[in-house]
């Protein structure tokens, strides 16, 4: 088998994106200024960014029999992911309408589709992969037993990202290295673990007391905080004119994957992490943002 160094077991969507001046009200009807459809899913974007920072990349995941999945699929293989494992199961690819208003504000629906049939049979047989990689990757999109199982096979180091928060075992949570949420992420997953704290700082002290083996807070505009061993550490991420934050996250989980596949330590990897995701907020959509290997990505400041 070919050295894989990360593998993403997760989501593969189509995004239906919506360009509004706002939001509608409930029961208002609104004309968008336009629409597109591009690749997306959590898992999805996440392993076309692994892939883009350098890392040789496979996405175990599953998508329908419609049409749509070839363009679910598309940026994956051009972004050199390998997809040979990705499953066409019957019934529709997933997909998410994604409406992004003027003040780049956006909400996200999602119809799960195929990503809703992925099994634990399926995992099983994906083991030799999951047990060969270096770093394996995991959302919310998929069900929480798959995950589970996923959670369990590796032996590499496994990176959860738990957006959307579904209900995982405590102790598959407590595997996580590291744990990838954002504010609202963390109080859930906390309230999971059975306790409650509130605010960056005391969040990652509080996942860390639970016994999570590492904690990266993701914070917009503000970076990241980053909480392993050694202490909790403030990343920042470039100053950039925000265009449209789909995908951003993603981006970021998928970038630190690549660089932690390579043995880099957490924070220099968040790093390098958020000017990933800094650059793909300078463009709309989510895979279609990220930047080609060798794009020059803005720096610290
Ligand atoms: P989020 O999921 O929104 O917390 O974003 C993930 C990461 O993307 C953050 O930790 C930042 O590094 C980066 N990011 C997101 N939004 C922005 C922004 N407006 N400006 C710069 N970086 C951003």
């Amino acid at each position: 088998m070919a050295h894989v160094g990360v593998v993403v077991v997760g989501s593969l969507n189509v995004d239906l994106h919506l360009w509004l001046e706002r939001h509608p009200l409930p029961g208002e009807t609104l004309l968008a200024g336009g629409g597109t459809l591009s690749p997306g899913g959590k898992g999805a974007n996440q392993a076309c960014a692994a892939a883009l920072a350098g890392a040789p990349t496979a996405m175990l995941g599953a998508v329908g029999s419609d049409d749509s999945r070839h363009t679910a699929l598309r940026l994956l293989s051009e972004a050199g992911v390998d997809i040979d494992h990705v499953l066409q199961l019957p019934g529709p690819t997933g997909l998410a309408v994604v409406s992004v208003a003027s003040d780049g504000e956006n909400t996200v629906v999602v119809v799960s589709g195929a990503n809703a049939q992925v099994s634990v049979q399926h995992a099983e047989q994906w083991a030799a992969l999951i047990r060969a990689a270096d770093i394996v990757v995991s959302q919310g999109e998929i069900p929480a037993e798959v995950t589970e199982r996923v959670a369990r096979m590796v032996q590499g180091r496994w990176l959860l990202n738990l957006a959307p928060v579904i209900d995982l075992a405590p102790d598959v949570i407590r595997r996580a290295d590291p744990l990838v949420v954002n504010e609202h992420e963390a109080e859930a997953v906390l309230r999971q673990l059975g306790a409650e704290a509130a605010g960056p700082e005391a969040l990652v002290a509080a996942l860390r007391d639970q016994g999570v083996a590492s904690v990266v807070l993701t914070l917009g505009a503000q970076g990241a905080l980053v909480a392993r061993d050694a202490g909790v550490a403030r990343v920042g991420t470039p100053h950039v004119r925000a265009v449209d934050t789909v995908g951003a996250g993603d981006a970021f989980v998928g970038a630190l994957a690549a660089r932690l596949s390579e043995g880099v330590d957490l924070v220099a990897a968040a790093e390098y992490a958020a000017r990933f995701a800094a650059y793909t907020v300078q463009f709309e959509g989510a895979q279609s943002s990220y930047p080609a290997p060798g794009t020059p990505l803005p720096e610290l400041t």
